[in-house]
């Protein structure tokens, strides 16, 4: 039936065969394997419009996917007959690159890490930065609001955009690619797009702002006793160096052992054991700021207060890699241990320490030697509370207790203010814990929007909603 999309595209633009179709078909975890009837790969906007407009008016299911790494099978359809994937990988055109404006507009299919090469080749600096960053479109990064390591000082995907240009679910084009830091007129519709992983319309392109470029970075690895010493630490650094802080990591000592069992070669920075570590990093594009000497004195008084255990300081860009090769590696590690629960929730920064200690007790008290290993962005209150195995626990039995694990981290960050969905948003597999945690107002209000714009669903259906 919906081989009438194959006249609107090119050769190669709805692909129908299994072994084309393959590469769409699961996500990047593996664990959904979808099963499309097709997949459209338009060029252009005007592409995009006209196959919508001929899912809509046939009801046919579209499941938008820009690289396929998100973490929680958003864009792979599963379980709904007679749905097609709409790939963005072809529109990867970059429309403009203004350096006076500081924005570059580009197309949603343009893939995050080239955004950052263009930019830094015109001298600018695109700040979104996280692991999936060399398959990850711009559409998928809106889309799923993605965060990353450098959100204390940038914010999140949503925080780049300036305008947008949609596809609506009936095939009409909303033009809203404007470059303006300020447009008080009316609702800003662009935001109700962003972080709504494609459930109502498809993003076709963004402008998005630029920053100058760092130029000066200093980063530090440190030993901490716990997570309360850690936030000690940030609120430290920042009271020297404000907003120029741009990362701070938080990584518990299982999870810094897992990295070094994945890459058994890679040096030790300290010859201890710690209980956690935290990269600290700032950076800023002016040369006439002295961040070393700030470091240098935000850990003094680390010592003085006995809140850090040890400490070094990069001393070159490779020494800077390294540290980061363990938080890179780590997460790595885990996404490649199909054994490895991962979580992705958060809470108000001030109860981080709260929510590791309450969370670490209620994992033991489910499985006993459980391996806790919490990770990730303390300045956010975005803690990934992942859960190995039991050393002598086999994979199939752990799995087992999953459900139950992912439960109490949620339950935990919503008791303590926070939420079940930190940056890697909800795709199929997080649907129920969302319904769980928001009230019956928020939800309403969600399915008011979806009914609204997208009437007969057709918008990635089962995910999100
Ligand atoms: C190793 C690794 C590390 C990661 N680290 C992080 C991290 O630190 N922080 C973080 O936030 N994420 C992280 N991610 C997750 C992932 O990279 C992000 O969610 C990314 O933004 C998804 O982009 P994508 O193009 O791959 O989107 P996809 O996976 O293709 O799609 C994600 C969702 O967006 C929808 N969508 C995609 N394109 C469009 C479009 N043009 N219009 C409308 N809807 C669309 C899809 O339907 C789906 O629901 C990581 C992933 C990996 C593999």
């Amino acid at each position: 039936m919906t081989s009438a999309l194959k006249d609107l595209l090119d050769d190669g633009g709805y692909l129908t065969e299994a072994a084309d179709m393959a590469k769409f078909s699961h996500d990047i975890v593996g664990d959904i394997v979808g099963d499309p009837i097709g997949v459209a790969r338009p060029r252009s906007t005007e592409e995009v419009s006209q196959i919508m407009a001929w899912c809509h008016a046939n009801t046919v299911q579209v499941v938008p996917q820009g690289g396929n790494t998100g973490l929680c099978g958003g864009s792979v359809p599963k379980g709904q007959d007679g749905t097609i994937i709409l790939s963005l990988e072809r529109m990867n055109a970059v429309r403009d690159l203004d350096v006076m404006g500081n924005t570059i507009t580009v197309e949603a299919g343009c893939v995050l890490a080239d955004v950052q090469r263009l930019a830094l080749e015109a001298n600018r600096f695109f700040p979104v930065s996280h692991g999936g960053q060399g398959t990850a479109q711009i559409g998928g990064n809106l889309s799923t609001n993605s965060g990353g390591n450098n959100v204390l000082k940038y914010g999140t995907s949503r925080a780049q955009v300036l305008g947008l240009e949609v596809v609506l679910p009936d095939g009409r084009i909303w033009n809203g690619m404007r470059a303006l830091h300020k447009d008080t007129a009316g609702i800003d519709l662009k935001q109700i797009f962003i972080g709504a992983e494609g459930t109502l319309g498809i993003i076709t392109a963004a402008v998005l702002k630029l920053r100058p470029q760092p130029v000066s970075r200093e980063t530090a690895l440190v030993a901490i006793k716990s997570p309360a010493d850690g936030l000690w630490l940030l609120r430290k650094l920042q009271d020297y160096v404000g907003e120029t802080v741009s990362s701070f990591e938080l990584m518990h000592k299982n999870a810094v052992d897992t990295f070094y069992a994945f890459k058994p070669d890679a040096r030790r920075p300290f010859a201890d054991d710690h209980p956690y570590l935290v990269i600290m990093e700032a950076e800023s594009p002016s040369r006439f700021f002295d961040l070393r000497g700030a470091f240098e004195a935000a850990l003094e008084d680390a010592f003085k207060d006995n809140k850090v255990l040890d400490a070094v300081i990069a001393e070159a860009n490779q020494h800077r890699l390294d540290f980061w090769a363990i938080r890179e590696g780590m997460a790595v590690a885990m996404v490649e241990d199909d054994s490895c629960l991962k979580s992705d929730t958060s809470v108000p920064v001030a109860a981080i320490a709260d929510f590791v200690e309450k969370a670490t007790a209620e994992f033991e008290r489910l499985v006993p030697g459980i391996r806790p290993s919490p990770l990730g962005h303390i300045g956010d209150g975005n803690i990934h509370f992942n859960g190995q195995r039991p050393l002598d626990m086999p994979r199939e039995i752990f799995i087992t207790h999953w459900d139950k694990l992912k439960d109490a981290v949620e339950n935990i960050s919503v008791e303590l203010g926070g939420s079940v969905c930190a940056e890697h948003g909800v795709g199929r597999i997080k649907k129920k814990a969302v319904a769980r945690a928001k009230s019956p107002e928020e939800m309403e209000l969600f399915f008011t929007l979806k009914k609204a714009l997208d009437p007969d669903g057709i918008c990635n259906p089962g995910a999100v909603l």
